[in-house]
């Protein structure tokens, strides 16, 4: 029996993504040749960037004016691009957690930065609430879902200067806002497909504004006017893309995937809450409806290891928390059914009966 994947990225994938990039990478469209071996510019692979394109603007309701790009280099390139495009004098960053504050160090290479507040020194176990945009930087960058401490900007936020987004962990997870943000970024291998392509929402307007000359392959607008095939492009996570997004769309699309994703989390965290060997890491507010980070009660510490050798017996994988955390973690991304959340959940009844005489 395959095991419940609950790691944070790579990730669990659906399996009719996993199924179908299978039957392509033995035989494309009934060419006898794999997906790995076509040229990504034949008409048949041309098809699949143009739906997968179509399908990320459908189910996110991108508004025109908005361009969708696929690139190499993980979410961490875009660390430094978002800058180098976007960055004349100034930028703001919100430091919620390890991958903010990468992302931040990149831009200070670039001009001037202000960290408009960060919840470091309580190990990023909030998202702070109140602090100032200056109206004179060039954007105002957030990590919407902190993938390793569990919490997450439940909405879309106000600002006056244009928002930039890392929604690396919790892309189609709730339905967005799209017209509030100028730029939206992730790796793929949480919600979407294997790791080797990241996504890039990008609002036109915002490019072109910067004097520095931007190198060709780090410049957003060399994609955008080659249709994201300036070079060659990641085809196999591209194909498997277009798979979880079709899964996706036949399942409901965003809002029925946010009703179950908030149903898991509710389920989870109830479970959390309620067991006297388990406690949550977060403040309640802020609590990731992705990544669920728990801990022993301190009465209890010391047990880690047995809770992870009896999740494992159930065929329970991927729990063990960050380094930077400790613990567990739980990512239940949009493919975790929730018969996935409630096998966990029993397992952490048992365990408390074991501890708890
Ligand atoms: N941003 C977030 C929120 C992440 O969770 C991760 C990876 O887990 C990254 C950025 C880095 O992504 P990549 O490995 O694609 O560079």
């Amino acid at each position: 029996m395959k095991k419940i994947n609950f790691s944070a990225g790579p990730s669990i994938l659906p399996q009719q993504t996993i199924e179908e990039t299978a039957k392509a990478i033995m035989d494309f469209n009934g060419s006898t040749l794999s997906l790995m071996e076509v040229s990504h510019r034949g008409k048949d692979f041309q098809a699949v960037m143009d739906e997968t394109v179509e399908l990320f603007k459908e189910l996110l309701e991108i508004p025109a004016g908005y361009s969708v790009i696929f690139l190499g280099g993980g979410a961490s390139l875009q660390f430094c691009m978002v800058p180098f495009n976007l960055l004349e004098k100034k930028a703001a960053y919100l430091n919620t957690g390890t991958w903010a504050n990468k992302a931040l160090k990149e831009a200070k290479l670039f001009g001037e930065t202000v960290e408009v507040a960060s919840s470091k020194e309580a190990n990023y176990t909030y998202i702070p609430k109140n602090y100032t945009i200056p109206t004179d930087a060039d954007y105002f960058h957030i990590t919407t879902n902190n993938t390793i401490f569990g919490t997450e900007i439940h909405t879309d936020l106000d600002s006056p200067v244009p928002l930039v987004a890392d929604m690396s962990s919790d892309i189609f997870s709730r339905p967005v806002n799209v017209s509030k943000y100028g730029l939206i970024y992730g790796g793929a291998q949480k919600n979407l497909a294997p790791a080797g392509v990241t996504f890039v929402i990008v609002k036109d307007e915002l490019l072109g504004k910067v004097t520095r000359p931007i190198p060709t392959m780090l410049d957003y607008r060399t994609h955008i006017e080659n249709g994201s095939m300036f070079n060659t492009p990641p085809v196999v996570p591209i194909y498997a893309a277009m798979q979880t997004l079709r899964w996706l769309k036949a399942n409901g699309g965003v809002p029925a995937m946010y009703k179950k994703n908030k149903e898991k989390a509710a389920l989870l965290y109830n479970e959390i809450d309620r067991n006297p060997v388990f406690k949550g890491t977060c403040q309640v507010e802020d609590r990731s409806i992705m990544n669920v980070c728990f801990v022993l009660s301190s009465e209890y510490e010391g047990n880690e290891a047995d809770f992870l050798a009896l999740a494992k017996e159930r065929g329970l994988d991927g729990l063990k928390g960050h380094r930077s955390v400790g613990g567990f973690r739980a990512s239940i991304y949009n493919a975790m059914p929730i018969e996935g959340v409630q096998a966990l959940v029993d397992a952490m009844q048992e365990f408390e009966k074991k501890l708890v005489k």
